[in-house]
């Protein structure tokens, strides 16, 4: 499957592996409630990030903005 570069807006040749680069991540927190021994209420609260936006990049541009060979270069 093909698919348009969201950087340079190129079309790439089919089965070439996609690259996605995540862009745009924002804190999360998950909050687990529980009840102790002594039956108290109990939040546990564990901070995470969540993923917001994902580019598809083409092998060039995602070796561009990251430094890294893509996939399909190995
Ligand atoms: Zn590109």
């Amino acid at each position: 499957m093909s698919y348009i570069c969201d950087n340079c807006g190129k079309n790439t040749p089919p089965n070439v592996p996609c690259n996605k680069l995540v862009v745009e991540t924002r804190p999360k927190t998950y909050v687990q409630v529980h009840k102790d021994k002594a039956g108290f209420v109990r939040e546990t609260r564990t901070h995470g990030t969540e993923i917001v936006k994902e580019a598809k990049l083409c092998s060039s541009c995602f070796t561009l903005k990251t430094g890294k060979l893509s996939d399909d270069h190995r």
